[in-house]
């Protein structure tokens, strides 16, 4: 947090959004449909977050077994991508092909009059005053710029414009420890017809997998792979393996577990070419460009979504949508049994049909910031609902609500807004709101 940046300007607007993953992205688009300026910063040269540049492979179910609950701007996208898949719409896990969507999103934001990006402009300092944010420095090709605006969202999943401003934040579980990353991956050349009719006699990737640890000839301790999922005609992608004990706000940390995510891709290849069948002739076409980051800061905000809000299908006055996605916290250690236990964890918080619970405004509120909202990964949750929360379709549920709360909240302070309004136009754009909503 500085007090005054003299540097040049970038620009100006409204409403200043850094990162434009699911959250960024449907802030940015809510807000400029309801005519407010908008100006998004992304430090790569992609929209779309972890669902492109991090190569994550699917969306999380997009209904609670009955409804499709993340309405608004996410299923606008849904749908207009497996249009273009060529696939049915499927409320269920919906594969993603990354390009299609990278593509799409390129489209639809320039679609937007009022929208302005910016690629490779990275979000560095904040110049804050009596906690209000004034400006923005950011790294650019031509050096360091300033950019001015009167609402600010933090949507770069890891809280950072929020710390810059000098908001508290919380970190993993009583230890330190937080879910530990994936570097997710793409393979090409695999025999489809093959794989599947060892599928019919029960051979998967990961049970070859999990006979390699009974045996104890895996390469690497690992006891939970999320998934193989084919992404487009002859190629799959991978959310398979785990950095362990990695410190992704460490600059030598976050560079260790690219390091370590690359060697585990070309582990998995030799795994696939020796024991899966199908997978004989796989080859490793790509590792995402952005490193698989589950957790880092939480924001401290003005209400925290806790474990007992999940377990017990909280609704709040103040609810800018709602999510049913179980516990998914994966382990932070190479131990096997805290592996295993994620799983069991998993499992176990699964709700029934229809079951969902609400997500309040006031968890995107950092404390002691009059002009910051935090929607996506980073919003003030202990460590289980975070677990749950963090699905991208609920990150695009927040987003949505905190681009209209910034437009509404204009100069002043976004704790003010008519919490009415809000919900008013977040259900004119298909939000989900209440039990019976
Ligand atoms: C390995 C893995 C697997 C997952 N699997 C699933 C799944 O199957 N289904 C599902 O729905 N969810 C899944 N998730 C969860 C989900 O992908 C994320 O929680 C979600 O994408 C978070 O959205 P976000 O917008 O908050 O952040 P992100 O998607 O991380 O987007 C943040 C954006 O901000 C940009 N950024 C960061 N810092 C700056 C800066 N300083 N300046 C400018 N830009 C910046 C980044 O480049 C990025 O584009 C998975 C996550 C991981 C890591």
């Amino acid at each position: 947090m500085i007090d005054k940046l003299p540097l040049p300007c970038l620009a100006k607007s409204d409403i200043v959004i850094a990162g434009a993953g699911p959250a960024g992205l449907s802030a940015a688009i809510a807000a400029a449909r309801q005519g407010f300026q908008v100006l998004l910063l992304e430090q790569t040269g992609a929209l779309g977050g972890m669902a492109t540049s991090g190569l994550v492979p699917m969306f999380a179910p997009s209904s609670d077994g009955i409804r499709v609950l993340y309405g608004g701007i996410f299923p606008e996208i849904h749908e207009e991508m497996c249009r273009r898949m060529k696939c049915d719409v499927n409320n269920g896990w919906q594969i993603i092909n990354a390009e299609i969507l990278k593509y799409l999103l390129d489209e639809k934001i320039c679609a937007e009059k009022n929208i302005k990006v910016f690629f490779n402009v990275k979000v560095c300092e904040a110049e804050v005053t009596d906690g209000r944010i004034n400006a923005l420095l950011c790294a650019t090709s031509q050096g360091l710029k300033r950019v001015e605006g009167k609402q600010f969202i933090d949507a770069t999943g890891d809280g950072l414009l929020a710390m810059l401003a000098g908001a508290e934040f919380q970190y993993g579980d009583s230890d330190g420890n937080t879910q530990a990353p994936t570097m997710c991956c793409q393979y090409s050349n695999i025999d489809y017809e093959k794989e599947a009719e060892a599928a019919k006699k029960g051979i998967y990737p990961h049970t070859c997998w999990y006979e390699l640890l009974k045996t104890n000839t895996a390469p690497l301790m690992e006891h939970h792979l999320a998934c193989v999922k084919r992404t487009s005609p002859g190629t799959s992608v991978t959310n398979y393996g785990h950095v362990y004990g990695a410190d992704t706000l460490d600059e030598s940390g976050l560079t260790e577990c690219y390091f370590e995510g690359r060697r585990q891709a070309h582990i998995f290849e030799e795994f696939f070419r020796t024991k899966v069948p199908g997978y004989e002739n796989a080859e490793l076409v790509n590792t995402a460009a952005l490193m698989g980051i589950r957790e880092t800061r939480r924001i401290v905000g003005e209400y925290q979504l806790t474990a007992n809000d999940y377990f017990s299908r909280a609704d709040f006055e103040d609810e800018i949508g709602r999510c049913s996605y179980p516990v998914d916290r994966h382990a932070a250690t190479k131990d096997a049994t805290a592996q295993n236990a994620a799983l069991i964890d998993l499992a176990a918080s699964k709700y029934q049909k229809g079951e969902s619970y609400g997500i309040p405004y006031r968890v995107m509120i950092p404390k002691g910031l009059k002009n910051l909202l935090v929607p996506g990964r980073a919003l003030s949750a202990d460590q289980i609902a975070q677990a749950s929360v963090r699905i991208m379709p609920a990150c695009f549920v927040t987003g949505q609500a905190a681009g209209i709360a910034a437009g509404l909240a204009d100069n002043g302070d976004v704790r003010d807004i008519s919490m009415k309004e809000l919900q008013t136009r977040l259900v004119s754009i298909g939000a989900i709101i209440g039990k019976q909503g």
